[in-house]
């Protein structure tokens, strides 16, 4: 299956594709997650995308589509994949789109995960992640076993640079700005599925899963 999640910045797209993971088989890519790995290496990428991320602005496109093309490389995404994150602009749908068409590609469904703003601020001001394997936690619906440290490595979880209140609302405006008019960009290819991301994070897969087998 060939799918992207789409979604307002800390709906739980990222949450949601993990469990979605191991439910289809077919492997989660994250530009944000890949940007992040980048900012922990010397990459000289890393020292780029840095001004953007920590600014909770939009990587340039040029750069964005060169790494989804390079994550490409890898077999794994050719049996399929979870997309989260990535198309972010119409630019990058378009981009997207002639890609797939010269592997012979089709999106399955582009599942839109919907929550209003006051939630989303909600969300990603309790949002916590761990600076060694990037797993993200929340203080009120997803805490960690042992106070603030990481189940896997216990490491103390800290606040991405870009979730703090400010930027929070600075992604937000671009979601609705530039990403958000991709879901009338899907809807024309018949693609959209909406599912309601106000309830738990169980809640929320359990609509997915029966979304998508509706389609299949
Ligand atoms: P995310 O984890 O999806 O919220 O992404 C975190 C940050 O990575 C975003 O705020 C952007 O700075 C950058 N980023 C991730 N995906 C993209 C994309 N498709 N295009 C441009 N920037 C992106
Ligand atoms: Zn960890």
């Amino acid at each position: 299956m060939r799918i992207i999640l789409m979604g307002p910045p800390g709906v739980g797209k990222g949450t949601q594709a993990v469990t979605l993971e191991s439910h289809l088989n077919v492997p989660h890519v994250s530009t944000g997650d890949i940007f992040r790995a980048l900012l922990r290496t010397e990459d000289p990428i890393g020292i780029e995308v840095r001004k953007y991320l920590d600014h909770g602005l939009l990587v340039p496109d040029e750069l964005t589509n060169q790494v989804v093309t390079t994550r490409f490389r890898e077999q794994d995404v050719h049996k399929g994949f979870i997309f989260d994150g990535y198309p972010r602009n119409v630019f990058q749908a378009e981009s997207f789109d002639k890609f797939l068409k010269e592997h012979n590609w089709t999106i399955d469904a582009v599942v839109n995960i919907a929550a209003p703003d006051e939630d989303i601020i909600k969300r990603l001001s309790g949002r916590r992640v761990c600076p060694t394997c990037g797993k993200t936690y929340h203080l009120e619906s997803n805490k960690p076993k042992v106070d603030t440290l990481c189940d896997v490595d216990q490491t103390p979880l800290i606040q991405r640079e870009d979730d703090k209140p400010e930027t929070i609302k600075k992604r937000l405006a671009i979601y609705h700005d530039q990403t958000k008019p991709l879901i009338e960009y899907y809807s024309k290819q018949g693609l959209v599925i909406t599912i309601d991301g106000t309830g738990t994070i169980e809640k929320t897969h359990d609509l997915t899963i029966k979304a998508l087998g509706e389609i299949k």
